[in-house]
């Protein structure tokens, strides 16, 4: 396909289970890539611009927006940590921009999915938002007054290592004490069966502990099938969950505030996160926190997002336009 047609711009979700890369414009579906368990950095960067080369029929592409899990720094173009990736203070910029010779916008994943949701989702009489995804990690995004929100170098938005437990809590992948992540997230589920279960939790979920590493989705299904020490799990998840939201709330009233991520993915934990998070609002809030489910784009949300952005849509551009988004040509 050579000649004058511009070359497609193209986004990437990058996650530590997988990455989707997917041409901008169009609704084709994503090209998935595993990355669970690579440790060879550079051997990832090399596959995904494999990937994207083959979307653009070689040549380079117009804009390459790369939404990605982990501790960003957006001033350098940089994953800092990312907990499942093979990446530390890498400058994934540069690297990608080198391979590909186009422009990389490096955005957050969290705030890739609240452009995902807020801004080409249909909701973009939204001004003040929210997105948080409750997964293997737990992260927010931030649309405030009509501007997608990063903090310092990009770095905001951890709500997962929000402290929710003052005395006695739990240990955190980050090497802290009582953050949301360790009580709420897939992960911080998980872990915290197995140390209940070797402080001597017993039921039918404990045995089945005592013998294999649990995963979260067991204990979502042993609590809806009435164990009692996997429903106390979920509970303190939602009632840990409720105190940071109702925080997060009253600091930055939101109008909504949409709730993403494999946890939250069916839908049956948001009444009672609903109503947890209400009782902790002060009653004479005018009005209740819109707390919704994803609809939009569910797991696609940060892929939709990181399209708009490649795209220059208005609506993502003019959320983006308080980010610095990193670019290597600027
Ligand atoms: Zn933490």
């Amino acid at each position: 396909m050579a000649g004058s047609s511009p070359s497609p711009a193209v986004a990437i979700d990058l996650g530590g289970t997988k990455a989707l890369v997917a041409p901008a414009e169009g609704t084709d579906p994503p090209t998935r890539i595993p990355t669970a368990g690579i440790a060879d950095g550079a051997k990832l960067m090399d596959d995904l611009a494999r990937v994207v080369l083959r979307l653009t029929d070689g040549r380079p592409p117009r804009t390459l927006a790369l939404a990605t899990a982990g501790t960003l720094d957006l001033e350098t173009g940089t994953i800092v940590h990312a907990a499942n990736l093979p990446f530390r203070r890498t400058p994934v910029v540069t690297a990608l921009a080198d391979r590909l010779g186009c422009r990389v916008i490096l955005v957050g994943d969290g705030p890739a999915a609240a452009v995902g949701e807020l801004a080409v989702g249909g909701r973009a009489a939204v001004r003040h938002g929210l997105y948080i995804t409750v997964s293997t990690g737990i992260g927010m995004g931030m649309l405030l007054d009509g501007r997608i929100y990063v903090g310092d170098h990009g770095s905001g938005g951890e709500l997962g290592h929000m402290p929710v437990a003052l005395v006695d809590g739990e240990s955190c992948a980050c090497g802290r004490r009582g953050c949301l992540e360790a009580y709420a997230s897939g992960t911080g589920i998980a872990r915290r069966a197995q140390r209940l279960v070797e402080a001597g939790a017993t039921g039918d979920l404990a045995r089945s502990a005592a013998l294999r590493p649990l995963e979260a989705r067991e204990v979502f299904a042993a609590a809806g099938a009435g164990d009692r020490f996997a429903g106390g799990l979920v509970e303190d998840a939602l009632e840990m969950l409720a105190v940071a939201i109702s925080g997060v709330f009253a600091v930055l009233r939101p109008q909504v505030i949409v709730m993403g991520g494999g946890i939250m993915a069916d839908g049956s934990l948001l009444p009672g996160l609903r109503s947890r998070v209400e009782a902790r609002l002060r009653p004479d809030v005018p009005d209740v926190v819109q707390l919704i489910q994803s609809a939009v784009h569910g797991e696609r949300s940060v892929l939709e997002g990181a399209r708009a952005i490649a795209r220059g849509e208005p609506a993502a551009v003019r959320m983006g336009a308080s980010l610095g988004w990193g670019a290597a040509d600027d």
